[in-house]
């Protein structure tokens, strides 16, 4: 039986990601940070409703030594991790210049370096099943830049260019690396917008609709699936048409 780890799946698209890979029959590792009571709940809906087993972990994925122990002991308890998705990430709306070093490193360590740390924490796995496939959760201001989301969008451009390196590097060992690049995706992540402010971004998207986290799920479950086996290192944007 094959196992997925979904990090941040504790909210939002991380869940939908579960759920979805769930379906699929995959073993579901739940990652978490601060939402413990989500993450246990959603352990339970996951073994209620498909036959699959859960380990729910709680680790800060900017955290290297908390990365390692929960790939650790996932794979004390599966033997291989075959399907990867780097979904945890915050976001941060401020001008340039009253972005602090301290914003500026969170968002980086949360967004980007915890890419690195949990992908280098299971490719080695990967590397000796000759097998796997990585999915890493980006945005369309990666593609195009948001302004006064720098920090934000330097991090999301960090990890579409990973993407890409390391899809040409693991792709000789079988292990396929893509981006979904979310738009607009109606989850905690937009609690801080107003109700117009919302009306206003939905007139700007050609789908005339905000996305839902399982638009964002129904992708990675693509790229995961056997009908993406020959697609790596693209980016795959599910933004309503919003950034085309
Ligand atoms: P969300 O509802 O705010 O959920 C964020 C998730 O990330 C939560 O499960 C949270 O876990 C987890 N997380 C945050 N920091 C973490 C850390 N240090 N360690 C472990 N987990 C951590 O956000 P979302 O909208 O689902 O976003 C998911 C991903 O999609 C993010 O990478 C985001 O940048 C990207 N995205 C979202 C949108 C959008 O419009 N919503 C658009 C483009 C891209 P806890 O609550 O347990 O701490």
């Amino acid at each position: 039986m094959k196992t997925a780890l979904v990090t941040g799946a504790s909210r939002g698209i991380g869940t939908a990601c579960a759920i979805a890979l769930a379906k699929m029959g995959y073993n579901i590792i739940i990652n978490y940070n601060n939402s413990e009571e989500k993450a246990i709940k959603l352990g339970e809906i996951i073994s209620d409703n498909y036959l699959v087993d859960v380990m729910t972990f709680k680790a800060d994925v900017s955290d290297k030594i908390q990365v390692d122990e929960m790939v650790k002991t996932a794979l004390e308890r599966f033997s291989k991790i075959d399907v990867l998705v780097n979904n945890a990430g915050v976001s941060l709306q401020k001008l340039f210049t009253d972005t602090t070093f301290e914003d500026w490193s969170n968002v980086i360590a949360t967004n980007l370096t915890s890419v690195y740390n949990v992908t280098h924490a299971v490719l080695p796995c990967m590397i000796r099943e000759h097998s796997g496939s990585i999915v890493n959760i980006s945005s369309m201001w990666g593609e195009v830049g948001a302004s006064c989301e720098v920090a934000y969008s330097a991090s999301k451009a960090g990890v579409i260019g990973l993407t890409k390196a390391l899809a040409k590097e693991v792709a000789l060992s079988n292990i396929r690396v893509n981006c979904v690049s979310p738009g607009v995706i109606m989850t905690d992540m937009m609690s801080s917008f107003s109700e117009e402010d919302i009306e206003l971004i939905r007139e700007d998207i050609p789908l005339n609709e905000l996305g839902k986290a399982k638009n964002v799920a129904d992708a990675v479950a693509f790229l995961v699936s056997d009908k993406a086996s020959y697609i790596t290192g693209q980016v795959i944007s599910v933004n309503g048409g919003m950034v085309v």
